[in-house]
């Protein structure tokens, strides 16, 4: 296999999985009161409230006030709803968290030297993830190893289809203009792994703390691991 892209997942493949949920999503909630308020003008705010608004009305015939959107926002954090509208507001706060040093983003030890040496090798990387394009740029751009962000030459998001579907490694491909073959493709979940093998992807497994291995997938502890994998490969 002439290896020359690799795709990776984020969340419990380079990111612990509670960095998001123990501090990413927290933090969203306790800002987003206030972040609201403050930026009433913002375009971004005032479409992400409308949409919010547009979808009380479709699903439950309500009328909600500006108190009453907020609130069910909050609960759309609290029950993981990837609505768009919240994916939205999510991004302006966290990139206000990032930019005044509130957090930086937790990426195992491992992953930037072994991206470099990938990197340096004339391999390419990308990103597939279901947070947002934007909220990707933000975790790579402030990590506590710098600015990652020139290692990746794409990042996709749902946009591309859920995680789950053939089809969106399908829409991937033909994005990166490269065979099935030429690509590797990196995650925790083993019903991506599957999705993206079904295509004709070469996948692994990754076993970080907390992650079971799942049967019939190569697996691999971290990317030093993954790295000795490709390595005896034959080519
Ligand atoms: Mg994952």
């Amino acid at each position: 296999m002439p290896l020359r892209y690799i795709l990776l997942d984020i969340e419990g493949t380079v990111s612990p999985i509670p960095f998001v949920h123990k501090v990413l999503f927290p933090y969203s909630r306790r800002r987003l009161k206030d972040f609201v308020q403050s930026h009433a003008g913002d375009p971004t705010v005032q479409s992400s409230l409308s949409a919010t608004q547009a979808t009380a009305l479709a699903e439950d015939q309500q009328v909600l006030t500006a108190d009453e959107t907020i609130d069910r926002l909050l609960h759309w954090i609290d029950t993981d709803r990837k609505h768009p509208a919240l994916k939205a507001l999510q991004g302006l706060i966290w990139r206000e968290g990032y930019e005044s040093g509130e957090f930086t983003s937790d990426i195992y030890a491992d992953v930037y030297p072994v991206l470099a040496a990938w990197k340096e090798r004339g391999l390419q990387l990308g990103i597939y993830s279901s947070g947002s394009v934007q909220a990707q740029l933000l975790l790579f751009k402030y990590t506590d190893r710098g600015d990652m962000t020139p290692l990746f030459s794409h990042h996709f998001d749902t946009a591309m289809g859920g995680k789950r579907e053939a089809g969106a490694y399908n829409r991937i491909l033909a994005q990166i203009g490269l065979a099935a073959s030429d690509v590797l493709f990196l995650s925790d979940i083993a019903a991506e792994l599957e999705a993206a093998a079904a295509v004709g992807i070469e996948t692994i497994q990754l076993v970080r703390p907390g992650t079971s291995a799942a049967p019939g997938q190569r697996t691999a502890a971290d990317l030093d691991a993954v790295d000795k994998l490709i390595l005896s490969q034959p080519c």
